[in-house]
């Protein structure tokens, strides 16, 4: 399957922004901070263990912004579990601290757990809940209580799924979790356009990330997932962080309250690729 050539340079369309990005110590977060930091604007990597990767991150995202001619941006890394309140409230604190200005927030932090959904056990449930779906609300109103009260709006972007649309059986938690994406990102869109701040979300499809260790360096299975992608390839994490960094800049000015798929076509009902009669 042709590979697209991301060699070629792209915009520097975030200058003087500076954005918050959870759960950024690997995979589409880390992505979506060197992306920012690419871009011109100076990222808090946020993470919740292993700061070992997340001093990882931070490396590369000044590797990246010093790279683009963007000089020493003042990135930094910094803790906390999306689902804690007192963890969030103090998280935000130390951004605003440093950065004096936040002008986006990247709710990534997310993880899911396979179970049949009549034995999943309630506290996993829960938490898949308060991780992916209430940590994002509770990350969302620390920076929609800055970008008012400073005024000139702001951008959230939440990191959904295909699966804010497409069921996923064995992932019941997940699946709610991701739909609840959905009006998190339309409600919040709707009540706060007038004071020029933007909620969007990109829905991901299937990407090489270690959420997805169960099947991704397993050929057999890696063929399974790909067969049944339009694209006929899963997607990479700079795939996805590019449109995050669209939906972050002045380019998506007019956008709000939208989900932008990236998924190689599989919200596109690939079953019925085939002529298939009704
Ligand atoms: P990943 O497992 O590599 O990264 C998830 C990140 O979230 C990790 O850095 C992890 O430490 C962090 N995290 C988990 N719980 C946290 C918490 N309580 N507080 C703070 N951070 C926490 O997986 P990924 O693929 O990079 O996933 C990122 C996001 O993308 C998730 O929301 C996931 O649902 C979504 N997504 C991924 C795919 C895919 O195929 N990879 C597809 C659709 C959506």
């Amino acid at each position: 399957m042709l590979q697209p050539d991301r060699s070629t340079s792209f915009p520097s369309r975030l200058l003087g922004q500076h954005a918050l990005v959870t759960g950024a110590s690997q995979g589409i977060g880390r992505a979506v901070a060197v992306r920012l930091a690419q871009e011109g604007a100076t990222v808090a990597i946020n993470y919740v263990d292993h700061p070992e990767r997340a001093e990882e991150s931070l490396a590369l995202a000044r590797t990246a912004s010093s790279d683009r001619g963007h000089g020493k941006l003042d990135h930094i890394i910094v803790k906390a579990d999306v689902s804690n309140e007192q963890e969030v409230g103090t998280m935000f604190e130390t951004v605003l601290a440093r950065f004096k200005r936040l002008d986006c927030l990247v709710n990534n932090a997310g993880f899911q757990k396979e179970s049949p959904s009549d034995a999943l056990d309630i506290d996993t449930y829960r938490r898949i809940i308060d991780v992916n779906l209430n940590g994002a609300v509770l990350c969302a109103q620390k920076a929609l209580a800055h970008f008012v009260a400073r005024g000139g709006g702001g951008s959230i972007i939440n990191c959904s799924s295909v699966h804010q649309i497409i069921p996923k059986p064995d992932y019941l938690a997940y699946s709610i979790s991701k739909g609840g994406m959905a009006n998190l990102t339309r409600t919040l869109a709707l009540e706060f356009a007038g004071r020029g701040i933007r909620v969007n979300a990109v829905g991901p499809g299937a990407i090489d990330t270690p959420i997805n260790d169960a099947w991704r360096d397993d050929p057999k299975k890696r063929g399974e997932v790909t067969s049944h992608i339009p694209l006929g390839r899963v997607g990479t994490p700079e795939e996805i962080a590019a449109v995050f960094a669209f939906l972050a800049s002045d380019d998506a000015s007019y956008i709000t309250g939208q989900t932008l798929y990236a998924c190689g076509g599989l919200t596109l009902y690939p079953a019925f690729r085939d002529n298939w009669a009704s």
